[in-house]
């Protein structure tokens, strides 16, 4: 990273960052021309204007009418907080400065992947299939969800694409996926990310407060996104905001008082969601007097909401039941107490009936459910991904010339140790790590060693790794 991201900018006649007023905070864009003052600050014209009305009003003198053009004769600087204006006074920070919006010709010209999806030209969007294809590379099992999430998002750039524009409006194809912790919802958006090199902002729905109470304003996911985005409004438009335990903002059932937190964090969000013109603090997660604001369209940026869902199969099955119990087969009745893709048979009254308001389910169209991982897609979460845990040790040992080997015994003992944890393939690296420490500590210290096995009685605590020396 760039350590100096956060630096003052000197001059900003060069540069890419759009001029901030040091008064308001507004960019350049948003108020218009900027008056440059001593100490590399800029003044827009309504604050100079404000300025020189306080100073009417408070002095009586007859400063005259404030004219942007007519600047000249004026000693502004010594009008405006003269302590400040002897030095250079830096400006503002690189984090809360947006950059400046390329030129039109200039963004058609670019093809680089970087703008890939900028250009807006849908033809260079990997269809469909190519986009499953490189999730697979990453992501283990979880077929359906990474066929629905690739479909999804193919359309969703399609629509965003200046092809699409005409006089049927396609929808937006925001999503809701459900799935137990530590089963790859997180890893497959950020994956999904990476391969459309689009930004993106993951935050947690439990952080998010209604304006005005202790925590984030549902905005600050847009500010998360900007940073990702470097700053750049443009860009941050077309990424993807992930948006994690939403469940937790579900209406509580049973609660007398109403519910401040999350019903109404769900109002919030829907602006968002739907596609909204939206004033964002720039480097900062809340409003507030000191920090720049800018506006970000919604429109064309891709909302993923995902939680574990507790209690929402019980739902799911009650409403089953109710239907087996009205028809004829009522002896089925414990049919779906152990059908694995119950998840996947929710439906919208499911949602509902969780705490969900029918605008916000009614904003994220495509839902589906990922499955809990077992313990075979535990080893091969260890073993097969491109950058599997077991590949990193590999590479790591095989820099001190040791081929390091897993037992597949021992692979499916780590696994049942992760599922007794319950926290998915999360509780993996944990478990790995553990054991691989002693390895990594004692194999470089004797250069005899030239292969070793990870053996089940070793990660079980009863025996040590099989050992091979070279010849
Ligand atoms: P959650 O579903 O709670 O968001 P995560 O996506 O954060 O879970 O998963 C935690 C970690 O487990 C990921 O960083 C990834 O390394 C690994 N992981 C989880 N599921 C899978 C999967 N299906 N394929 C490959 N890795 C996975």
């Amino acid at each position: 990273m760039d350590d100096k991201s956060d630096s003052v900018i000197k001059d900003d006649d060069n540069n890419e960052y759009e001029k901030v007023c040091y008064m308001c905070r507004q960019p350049e864009s948003s108020v218009g021309k900027m008056i440059r003052m001593t100490g590399n600050m800029y003044i827009c014209a309504n604050c100079m204007q404000r300025t020189f009305d306080l100073m009417n009003n408070s002095a009586g003198n007859n400063t005259p009418h404030f004219d942007t053009g007519n600047l000249s004769g004026l000693n502004i600087e010594s009008l405006l907080m003269p302590g400040f204006l002897n030095g250079d006074f830096g400006g503002i920070p690189k984090s809360q400065r947006v950059k400046k919006s390329k030129p039109k010709e200039d963004k058609a010209e670019k093809g680089s992947a970087e703008n890939e999806v900028n250009t807006l030209d849908f033809r260079k969007l990997p269809p469909p299939h190519k986009i499953k294809e490189q999730l697979d590379d990453y992501v283990i099992g979880q077929e359906r969800a990474k066929k629905i999430i690739s479909v999804a998002v193919y359309n969703h750039y399609k629509r965003v694409t200046k092809d699409a524009a005409g006089d049927i409006e396609i929808g937006k194809s925001n999503m809701l996926m459900i799935g137990p912790t530590g089963c790859g919802k997180t890893y497959l958006v950020q994956t999904l990310a990476r391969i459309l090199n689009v930004p993106l902002a993951i935050a947690d729905a439990t952080s998010l407060t209604e304006a005005g109470y202790i925590g984030d304003d549902v905005e600050s996911v847009l500010s998360k996104l900007l940073k990702a985005a470097d700053n750049d409004v443009e860009r941050a438009e077309t990424g993807i905001v992930f948006i994690d335990e939403i469940d937790k903002i579900a209406r509580k059932k049973n609660s007398t008082t109403r519910d401040v937190n999350g019903e109404s964090v769900q109002q919030g969000l829907l602006k968002l969601l739907e596609g909204a013109d939206v004033e964002v603090p720039v480097g900062a997660m809340s409003k507030n007097a000191m920090v720049p604001m800018t506006t970000i369209n919604t429109k064309n940026i891709l909302f993923i909401c995902g939680g574990a869902f507790p209690d929402l199969e019980d739902i799911i099955k009650k409403r089953l039941m109710k239907n087996t119990l009205m028809g004829f087969n009522s002896d089925l009745k414990d049919k779906y107490d152990d059908d694995p893709e119950l998840l996947s048979k929710v439906t919208n009254e499911d949602l509902r009936e969780f705490g969900f308001v029918p605008e916000f389910i009614g904003r994220l169209p495509v839902v589906y459910a990922l499955k809990g991982l077992d313990a075979e897609m535990l080893v091969k979460i260890m073993k097969e991904p491109k950058n599997a845990i077991l590949k990193q040790y590999q590479k790591l040992l095989a820099l001190d010339e040791v081929d390091l080997q897993f037992d597949d015994e021992a692979l499916m003992v780590i696994a049942e140790k992760a599922l007794e944890k319950k926290t998915g393939a999360r509780g993996l690296r944990a478990i790995i790590e553990d054991f691989m420490l002693d390895i990594m500590y004692e194999i470089p210290k004797d250069s005899s060693i030239g292969r070793v096995f990870i053996t089940k009685e070793y990660i079980e605590g009863k025996g040590g790794p099989r050992i091979v020396l070279r010849e």
